[in-house]
């Protein structure tokens, strides 16, 4: 049976848990060969085991996005190994919460790091190679998804940087989609809202019980948002899906 992917490259970032792992299975099986990237490899591996168990093709790719030529060179591995480009999901980022006042910078440092520059260096490092893609057989069009956030959407007290860094994520991927469009690489900006995943994990212990107070209510599942991508990324040439926002029924903000 024919797939909307088949005969594509797909690269997704942070695809060792959550949301990037659902998406990299999901893309595989739109008929995508998927590059997946993330600094555990051993979880790399185990889903990269099961998507060609399944009859796809997957690369591991072990990789800290915040450093540029580890982002550089995780895209480059992708065309030279899978032979081309067509797809790039750039979903890591890390959510560290609370208030701005006594916060630990580093925390925020972390999220600039990899929210923000690490997006930027895949993006910019793709870009040439989606254009390629853009260009020729089977779709002769191209897409760059970014994950953002409702965080990217709408401000909320205790989520300030985080907040700044998916707003920017909003701000470039616009500027981005005019630059390339007409030239068939579309720019897909996906913004979830809160889904049960390892993200909320990483926030300080205080964090957390607040986090779980405000968001009381049964969560998206990471395959939610992965059908949303998939969607993004499979419609016909000419169609141009730019933003998504996806929320659990029961999230008011
Ligand atoms: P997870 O924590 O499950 O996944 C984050 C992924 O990013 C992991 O695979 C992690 O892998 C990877 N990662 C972290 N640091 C780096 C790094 N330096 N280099 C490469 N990869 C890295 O969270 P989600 O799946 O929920 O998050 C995915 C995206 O969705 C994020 O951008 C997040 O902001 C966004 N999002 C999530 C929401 C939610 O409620 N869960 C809501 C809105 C947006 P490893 O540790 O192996 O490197």
């Amino acid at each position: 049976m024919a797939h909307a992917l088949d005969g594509t490259v797909a690269l997704v970032t942070g695809a060792s848990s959550g949301i990037g792992e659902a998406t990299a299975r999901a893309l595989a099986a739109e008929g995508a060969a998927v590059a997946v990237a993330a600094r555990r490899r051993d979880r790399l591996e185990a889903l990269a085991g099961e998507i060609e168990g399944a009859g796809g093709r997957a690369l591991v790719l072990e990789a800290d996005v915040t450093a540029r030529e580890a982002a550089v060179e995780t895209v480059e591995r992708t065309v030279a190994e899978l032979g081309r480009l067509d797809v790039v999901i750039n979903n890591a980022g890390v959510m560290l919460l609370g208030p701005i006042e006594d916060a630990p910078v580093e925390e925020w440092e972390r999220m600039v790091a990899l929210n923000l520059n690490g997006l930027l260096y895949v993006a910019h490092a793709a870009l040439p190679h989606l254009l390629r893609a853009a260009g020729t057989e089977p779709r002769r069009v191209a897409d760059l998804v970014n994950v953002s956030s409702v965080a990217g959407r709408f401000a909320r007290l205790g989520s300030g940087v985080y907040n700044a860094t998916k707003f920017g994520v909003g701000a470039f991927s616009e500027s981005l989609r005019q630059e390339v469009t007409e030239r068939f690489v579309r720019v897909a900006l996906v913004e979830p809202g809160a889904v049960a995943t390892e993200l909320s994990s990483h926030v300080r212990e205080e964090v957390r019980e607040q986090l779980q107070r405000a968001f009381d209510f049964e969560r998206l599942e990471a395959e939610d948002i992965a059908d949303a991508i998939a969607y993004v990324v499979t419609r016909r040439r000419t169609v141009a899906v730019n933003e998504v926002l996806v929320r659990p029924t029961q999230q008011v903000r």
